[in-house]
């Protein structure tokens, strides 16, 4: 694997608002990184929401022995070089910045070993002081990320407490392990928060993540027009919530918010289940990356799409298709 210094157009696009706010920032861009290095196995534990401490460890292809502090230098990737190959690429990763601005702001120790060595090496970074060491390990990479903010106490200071900063990060992982075929391990000091196993269907996910009244009340359906490939599996009239929270809708498998796609779905709903309740679902939505338009920073989860109207009303359809009134339970106002 090689890395390459991205071109500076690319850069420019890219920089703006690049910044590390919090744990969930963190956990998403190493997570991401282990499914980037073919991780199956991915274990995040956290101490006091991880401002203490964050652990990201994986079983993925390593760092090379040669590139590790490369790696942790700000431009440096092995992966996709262009800000518009964003929805087509494999790969999470793209602006080679993750790990530096991780560095920026916090102490960093990274373990990592590739097939090829017998043993791996550890790098310590604090603050300019690099110390490198060998250490027995299996193949992959370990990631201590600790003292978060401790340079700049103004960006700690608008951190929430550790109870928020620890669910925004499991609702992160959630949305990862439903997105991705890994296993996820989430502790929360040394506690076992939860772990899916990879090979698990989409609904034992969601009966897993969501809630397991959601067993025996999912139905899946696939559609497609023109452009557009979907695979979606919704919740059945017999499970609603009061918000949006259990929403998820992957495009070319990276996770977006999209409340014109939420509402197309919930209309279909709109006579089964009660108002201001919203059901849950998954969406895969698949298409060519050039009916996607990407012109705004890839963190926020907004991105357009070519055809849009045509793709909320197909949408819409095969969900109240699906939901027809003879497979469900029907409430009547008494309740028989
Ligand atoms: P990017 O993901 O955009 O390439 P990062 O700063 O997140 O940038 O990572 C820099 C490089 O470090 C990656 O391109 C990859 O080569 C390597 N790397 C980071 N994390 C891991 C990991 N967990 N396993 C293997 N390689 C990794
Ligand atoms: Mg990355």
């Amino acid at each position: 694997m090689t890395i390459n210094i991205l071109n500076t157009s690319t850069i420019e696009k890219i920089a703006a608002g690049e910044v590390i706010e919090n744990p969930r920032s963190i956990v998403k861009e190493l997570v991401e990184n282990s499914i980037d290095a073919s991780a199956t196995n991915i274990k995040v534990s956290l101490k006091s929401g991880g401002i203490e401490e964050i652990i990201v460890s994986d079983n993925g292809s390593g760092i090379d022995d040669n590139s590790i502090i490369l790696a942790f230098e700000r431009h440096a990737t092995s992966k996709i070089l262009s800000f518009d190959d964003l929805y087509s690429s494999y790969y999470f990763g793209f602006r080679g910045e993750a790990l530096a601005s991780i560095k920026a702001c916090s102490k960093v120790t990274v373990s990592t070993k590739t097939i090829d060595r017998d043993l791996g090496t550890k790098v310590q970074f604090n603050e300019l002081d690099i110390k490198k060491s060998e250490i027995a390990m299996n193949k992959g990479t370990v990631i201590q990320v600790t003292n978060l903010f401790y340079n700049t106490p103004v960006r700690k200071k608008f951190l929430s407490s550790e109870n928020v900063e620890a669910s925004k990060v499991s609702e992160l992982l959630k949305e990862l392990a439903i997105g991705n075929n890994i296993s996820i391990e989430y502790y929360l000091d040394d506690k076992l928060i939860f772990k899916t196993f990879k090979d698990s269907t989409i609904e034992q996910k969601m009966i897993q993540l969501i809630s397991k009244n959601l067993e025996g009340h999912i139905i899946s359906f696939e559609m497609q027009n023109e452009l557009y490939n979907v695979k979606a599996y919704i919740s059945d009239n017999t499970f609603f919530r009061a918000n949006r929270k259990n929403q998820y809708i992957y495009v070319n498998n990276r996770i977006i918010d999209s409340k014109d796609i939420s509402i197309s779905i919930e209309k279909a709903y709109s006579s089964i289940i009660p108002n201001g309740k919203f059901p849950s679902f998954v969406l895969f939505i698949s298409t060519e990356a050039n009916n996607l338009d990407v012109n705004i920073h890839p963190n926020k989860k907004n991105i357009s799409f070519s055809n849009f109207e045509q793709l909320l009303e197909d949408l819409y359809i095969s969900t109240k298709n699906s939901l027809k009134p003879d497979d469900l339970f029907i409430h009547t106002p008494d309740g028989k």
